[in-house]
Order: C-alpha cells, then structure tokens, then sequence
C-alpha cells in the first residue's frame, strides 16, 4: 500500500517533533525548513574554536515532553539537571540564596522565600499571600486572559520592590516581558506549575553541549534513520488546496543554506511538493501568510501575537571569576548569567553568557556600548571579574525570541486543527496552555502529529488515482 505524503512546514522544535512522530505513524515525511540546520529558535553557531548558543536555554524538571523529545534522540546525556531547584540571587548589596527543601510543595518553597534576604521579611510575608492567590487563578478563564500581572500583583500589595528582585526574577525570563506587563493567564501557569506545583517541577536542567548538537544533528540523524526526507535551506513559499484533496507546496531556496547580505534566506524557484496533509511549524507571522494564502481565515490575526526579542552578552574570561553554574541577579542590569565554558568547548578560562529577556531596550544598542555596562556589571556581582582579562566580547541577539506574551494574548493563539482538512497547525505559540517556551514546541508538535494522524486515518485509502504524486517522486529527492 502507498503511504500518504504528510510534508511538515519548519525545523524547529515543534516541526521535528510533528515529524518523527507522523513518520512513526508510518507516513511519508518530508520536513522543510528554511535555514540551513534544524533546530530553529535554539541553535548553535561556529565562533573561531567555540561553539556558541544563539542564546542560552533553560528548562524545567516539569516540561516532560521536552525531556521525551531529548531521550527519543538519545541526547538525554547531553543536559544537565540540579537534584533540587536552588538558585543564587547575586546583587552588589549581598546575595541571597533560593533553594527548595524535600517538603511536598507548595510548602517545598516556604524556607526559600522567608530567608529571602534581598526583599524585607514583612515583604516576603506578603509574597507569600499573593502567591497562594495566584495559585487558585484558573489560567484558562478568559477573565483573567486580559489582566496584566503587575496590576494584579500591586492590588494584592506587592511592591515594586517586590516585583522587581522577586516576582521578576521568574516571570521575566520563563515569559520575556517586563514582569508589569505580561499576561496574568500565563504568569499564573508558570507558577502555578513550576514553583507551586510538584515539590521537583521547578528544578532547573541546562544543556552540558551546544544546543546545535542537542536538537539539530540528533533531530536530522533520527529522522534520517527512520527514512523522512529533509530539506534544509528550502523555503515553503505557497500553500495551495487542490481541487480534488490534498496541497500542493510551492518551495524557495537556493540549497546553498548561505544567507544573503541583509541576512535573508535567497530564494529560487524549486519544484512543487504534493501532499495529502500538512503540518505549519513556522513562527506567526510567516504561519499567518502561508495560512492566508491557503485560505484559513483568521490566519491574519496571528500575526498580532507580535515579538519580543532576547540579547545574550558573552564575555570570555582569562581565568575563572566564579564557581555558580548559573546565577541570578537583582539591582543590576545582569538578570541571568550563565557559566558556558563547557558547552562551548572552551579550554581555558572562563566563558559567561548573560541572558537579557525582554531586551527591548538592548537589542539595538552596539556592543561597544554594551561592553561598557555589561563588565563593570558583572565585576560588581563577581569579584574576581576585575582582576581578569576579557579576552573575547561579542553580543548575540534575538529580536523575535518569542512572542510577546502580554495581556490578551491567550484570544490569539490558535489550536492545532483549522478550518482546512488535513492542514494543522505547531509551533510554540500556538494554544499549548504554555508559554513560548522549548516545551510548548514540544507539546504542540506531538499534538500536530496526533490530530494529523487522526485525520488521515479517517479518509479513504487512497487509490492510486487522482490523489497526490509522492512528494519525493516529483522532486527527485531519494527515497
Ligand atoms: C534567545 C532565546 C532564548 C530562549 N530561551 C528559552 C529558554 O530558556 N527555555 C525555553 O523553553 N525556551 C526558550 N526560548 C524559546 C524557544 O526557543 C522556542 O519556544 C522554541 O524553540 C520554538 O520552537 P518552534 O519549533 O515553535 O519555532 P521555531 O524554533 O521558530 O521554528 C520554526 C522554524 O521554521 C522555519 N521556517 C520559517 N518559515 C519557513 C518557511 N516558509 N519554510 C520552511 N521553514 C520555515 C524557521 O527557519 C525555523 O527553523 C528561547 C528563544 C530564544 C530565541
């Protein structure tokens, strides 16, 4: 029997996932993607000896999907997980440190949050009540949907002291927008889950590689060994419905995987794939023209999930100037810092990565300047930075890191099936009931590949005639 043609749209997390478990299934797969590696949003890059993270990721000890997807590559070796949350919070003023004890949680938190000594105790009393009334928020009420955190928190007596070195320190970063801004919906899942949640959930894995080797060289080793054709550096520039069922999937890409001057992807006609079903994994605004073309309506709403963009500030160091793995940090300009020596393949010395989420106010900023801030930061916060030579200074950054993930937001995501059969949607910000995070990629992949199958298993078995050509043959790719 000929196997349908499912082609998955994008490389990233939640088109990898979609495409192992829709080759699983036994389909023909053919995973597009428009960069010259798979991986997408958490990639690595080549700099002289280094191999460098576009930016440093971190998950949880909750996002269990994204642990599966890492033990289906056979990469689980390749992170690393504290056997208990257990954070330090460095400022110039002292430091303090959170660190969950073995009691089932909530209560796991209590002894973290009342030594908390960067925050006054009557504070962290308070801190203690607006939790306990943010963990009996429904996430999904679209009430709460439209409610920014930082009212909510103010009106449950949060300061702004508060909200600054405490509040921040886990909604800026697991949401990536200024903590006063951000969705009060998807605050309430971060904390509910994470740190009110399992007396584990929050404990916090790395990767001990670089995350090229973590997701794209696995990702296209695995899919190559169960037989789905990639494509790299091949565009998806059209989807079209045909007359009779299926798509057909008008393509771009030079097959060269070189980007252009102004950093585009340069484009040449290829042939067309066909298709009886496909997968979308591209980011909203790309998912909202290829959609629209296809003839979802609505697709144009997407796009208002908008942007908001993460600077990572990398200093190497002669020596080392500290001994955390990672750290973070209140009343400056530092949020996380993060020790990337290994990772990265350097030798000697010290290599620091500094996380910088809702970076709007960075990511235009030139590095000479950022260099000027950023090191006598770090050298307030360690020390022993000031004795130490920098011996390489460079910025990365990510202006469309994730969504932006505001108050209002939870309207605009979409769930997996549309209005078009056999056309589903992935992708990080869709409607996973998480935020744009490694694990929502993961969750709305599986989910892709699920209601994919779902819905090619209910038509009819396809005959031979009439329905699509095998993408493969009309491409020449091998089979
Ligand atoms: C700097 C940074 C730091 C982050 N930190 C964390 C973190 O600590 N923890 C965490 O969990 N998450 C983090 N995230 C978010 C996380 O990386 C994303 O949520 C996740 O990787 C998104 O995966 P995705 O598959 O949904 O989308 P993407 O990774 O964006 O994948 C979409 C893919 O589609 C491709 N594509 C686009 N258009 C086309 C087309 N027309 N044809 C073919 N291919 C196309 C793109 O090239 C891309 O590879 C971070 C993101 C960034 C950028």
């Amino acid at each position: 029997m000929t196997a349908r043609q499912v082609v998955v749209i994008g490389g990233g997390l939640a088109g990898v996932t979609a495409a192992i478990g829709l080759r699983e299934a036994g389909f023909d797969v053919t995973l597009l993607e428009a960069r010259p590696r798979l991986g997408g949003a958490a990639s690595s890059f080549a700099r002289g000896d280094l191999t460098i993270d576009n930016g440093q990721h971190v998950f949880l000890r909750c996002c269990t999907s994204y642990q599966e997807l890492l033990a289906r590559l056979g990469v689980s070796d390749l992170v690393t997980m504290q056997e208990r949350f257990d954070v330090t919070v460095l400022s110039p003023h002292g430091r303090a440190r959170l660190r969950r004890t073995a009691l089932p949680g909530p209560l796991h938190m209590g002894r973290a949050l009342t030594g908390y000594r960067l925050l006054p105790l009557a504070e962290r009393l308070k801190v203690a009540r607006a939790a306990l009334a943010l963990r009996s928020l429904d996430p999904a009420d679209p009430a709460i949907d439209g409610v920014p955190l930082g009212a909510w928190l103010a009106s449950k007596g949060q300061s702004e002291r508060a909200r600054r070195v405490l509040w921040d320190l886990f909604i800026v970063s697991a949401l990536n927008i200024r903590g006063d801004e951000a969705s009060l919906a998807l605050s309430a899942t971060v904390i509910q889950m994470a740190l009110l949640g399992k007396k584990d959930a929050a404990d916090i894995g790395v990767a001990a590689a670089p995350l090229g080797d973590l997701h794209g060289r696995a990702a296209a080793d695995l899919l190559g060994t169960l037989g789905a054709q990639i494509r790299l550096a091949t565009k998806a520039a059209a989807v079209e419905r045909l007359p009779g069922g299926g798509f057909r999937i008008g393509l771009t890409g030079s097959g060269t995987g070189q980007q252009d001057a102004d950093g585009a992807w340069p484009a040449a006609d290829g042939p067309a794939l066909l298709a009886d079903g496909v997968v979308l994994a591209v980011p909203p605004g790309q998912a909202a023209r290829l959609a629209g073309a296809a003839g979802l309506e609505g697709a144009g709403r997407w796009a208002d999930l908008g942007a908001s963009p993460i600077v990572n500030v990398h200093v190497v160091y002669d020596r080392q100037v500290t001994s955390l793995p990672f750290a973070a940090a209140v009343d400056s300009p530092v949020q996380w810092v993060f020790d990337k020596t290994r990772p990265a393949g350097l030798a000697a010395g010290q290599y620091l990565a500094v996380s910088l989420s809702a970076a709007d106010t960075y990511v235009d900023i030139p590095a000479a300047s950022l260099r000027q801030q950023f090191l006598p930061a770090l050298e307030r916060i360690f020390p022993a930075a000031a004795g130490a030579r920098v011996t390489d200074f460079f910025v990365t950054r990510e202006r469309r890191a994730t969504f932006r993930q505001a108050p209002g937001i939870g309207a605009l995501r979409p769930g997996t099936a549309t209005a078009v059969p056999g056309f589903v949607l992935a992708g990080a910000w869709t409607d996973t009931g998480w935020p744009d995070t490694m694990e929502g990629a993961v969750r709305s992949g599986q989910r892709a590949a699920e209601e994919l199958t779902r819905w090619l298993a209910s038509q009819p078995a396809p005959s031979g005639a009439g329905r699509p050509e095998a993408a493969t043959a009309r491409t020449g790719a091998p089979s």
